[in-house]
């Protein structure tokens, strides 16, 4: 059995006092689940000090495909690594559509996670046009096979999040059934390029207009094993619900 992971990510969103609210509805408390947050890189520190002795992990939204030298604006996984962080997102929607992240650069950035010892969530998932195509499973096939591609799967944790792009923002999620079916499709291509014990520890998660209202009947699915919350994170006591009431 996976233990279920929430993970909020708030985009290019809060600020210093997002930050100590957030930390503040989440330290002291016991869940059942593995948590952890994605802020804008520059709280990243602070958040980890705040944090101390809680069990509430950070990650960062991005990670560079470089390991060092020229790339002005970059952060290494290694950086991240050493600063505290135990996760990193890799390849969300927003960075393939506005910052031309595509399956290959993703590729290269998830394997200097799993070099490094983070893990990567490896962001996948159609938009409406693909959706109405009926083409959902090949963009999902291929963004696992060239995403994933050559991966080291000995060492280290993966985890995938399933985000259609059409729920994302839109408060129109996927119906549970709907992501469930796309989750198990996901795990099939994982056990197919890697075999059933690694798709077996694989995390998915899903994301896209979650909320307190839909996140127990999506945890509840066989192969939904986490929640990437986004919008509904930027309110800590709505995050925090999403935490515990499942
Ligand atoms: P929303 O929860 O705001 O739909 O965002 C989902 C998302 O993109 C999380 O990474």
């Amino acid at each position: 059995p996976r233990r279920s992971l929430i993970i909020a990510n708030w985009k290019l969103n809060g600020g210093i006092d997002l930050m100590c609210n957030s930390i503040a509805s989440l330290v002291g408390k016991e869940f059942d689940t593995d948590i952890a947050v994605c802020p804008p890189y520059i709280y990243i520190r602070d958040m980890l000090s705040l944090l101390h002795h809680s069990e509430v992990k950070i990650g960062s939204q991005n990670v560079s495909k470089f390991e060092s030298g020229a790339y002005t604006g970059e952060t290494s996984a290694e950086m991240l690594k050493k600063v505290g962080c135990s996760l990193c997102l890799i390849g969300h929607s927003e960075r393939r559509q506005m910052f031309r992240e595509n399956n290959i650069s993703c590729n290269i950035k998830v394997k200097n996670a799993l070099t490094h010892g983070l893990i990567p969530v490896l962001c996948i998932g159609e938009n409406l046009e693909e959706k109405d195509a009926g083409i959902t499973k090949d963009i999902i096939f291929r963004q696992l096979d060239e995403g994933l591609n050559a991966i080291d799967t000995t060492t280290g944790e993966l985890c995938v999040a399933y985000e259609p792009i059409w729920a994302i923002g839109t408060g129109k999620s996927a119906v549970p059934d709907e992501a469930q079916s796309v989750h198990k499709f996901i795990r099939e291509c994982i056990t197919e390029k890697f075999g059933n014990d690694f798709a077996q520890r694989t995390r998915i998660l899903y994301g896209g207009s979650v909320s307190r209202e839909n996140a127990c009947e999506l945890l509840d699915k066989a192969d939904i094993d986490g929640l990437l919350v986004g919008g509904a994170s930027l309110d800590p006591a709505h995050f925090l619900q999403i935490c515990t009431q499942c």
